[in-house]
């Protein structure tokens, strides 16, 4: 276990969030916490890396959350939504590197638009299935290991990858070292506790706390400190938020159209369960 100060502004003033704490069954002395100077929310006190890396590679983890599933099956039509939205803003051919590709299906989209595509991965049977199956060669390791060249990259995206890392800024460094000065940064990342969704469900007291402690998620980023997490990386962001078509894919018919509405309208206003950004660097570093 260990004891951190903010990422993103280094503050040690926290503040004890019992609701996000409860909502994720945490058990202490782990808790949720918010940065009392820029409202960063995080677990702390936390596992240490070392603590970590047991924990992902244990069976508990990938029984739980085995992604392979949950990826073929429904996040296809997310990536090529993704893919859409890069390529309003840029077109291949061009170099890619999805970090935390899992089995690879991000890049298997990419591939077949004309991206030259590359990846980085921790898990080892992770890496072995997206050779197997996709012809895929992924980095085993972390990004800082990996071994491209510097500016190289046209487009990095990290799909639910920088809420479980010890530090999104040193990520975000790292990716800024391999990204080239005109390329784009896209990240998401799950909008966990504010979301509109959960809110409702808490008004009509129908929200029902996860039983089962969660411990791999380390950051919990908001739409604005996600934006701000970017800015003190060095990145210029446009942030928004989606849901996809989770909260309405469930309702009778007649309600989806009125679901789907209200979907847009909440996500416009960022009251959506994931939260995108497209970042550029900026030309002149702050501080
Ligand atoms: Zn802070």
């Amino acid at each position: 276990m260990e004891t951190v100060q903010c990422d993103s502004c280094h503050s040690d003033q926290t503040v004890f969030d019992r609701t996000a704490t409860q909502s994720i069954a945490l058990q202490p002395p782990y808790a949720v916490v918010s940065c009392r100077n820029c409202g960063l929310a995080f677990m702390n006190p936390r596992m240490t890396a070392e603590e970590y890396r047991n924990f992902y590679a244990s069976k508990e983890y990938l029984n739980e959350y085995g992604y392979e599933d949950l990826l073929v099956t429904s996040r296809i039509r997310e990536f090529n939504r993704a893919l859409d939205q890069i390529e309003q803003r840029q077109r291949p051919p061009g170099r890619l590197l999805d970090v935390g590709t899992a089995t690879g299906e991000f890049l298997v989209e990419a591939k077949k638009r004309g991206w030259t595509v590359s990846g980085t991965e921790i898990s080892d049977s992770s890496v072995t299935i997206a050779k197997e199956k996709h012809q895929l060669d992924i980095f085993h390791g972390w990004l800082d290991q990996a071994p491209f060249s510097k500016h190289s990259f046209d487009i990095i995206h990290l799909s639910h990858v920088l809420e479980h890392v010890p530090s999104p800024q040193t990520m975000l460094k790292t990716i800024a070292s391999f990204l080239k000065p005109t390329g784009l940064v896209v990240v998401e990342v799950p909008h966990e506790f504010d979301n509109w969704f959960v809110r409702l469900g808490r008004s009509l007291g129908r929200f029902q706390p996860s039983t089962h402690p969660s411990m791999h998620h380390v950051y919990f980023f908001t739409p604005r400190t996600l934006d701000d997490a970017l800015r003190r990386a060095g990145f210029l962001a446009e942030v928004t938020t989606y849901s996809l078509n989770v909260p309405y894919r469930t309702l009778p018919p007649p309600l989806r159209m009125l679901g789907r509405l209200a979907t847009e309208i909440i996500d416009r206003l960022n009251g959506g369960i994931y939260i995108q950004a497209f970042a550029r660097p900026m030309t002149e570093q702050p501080e």
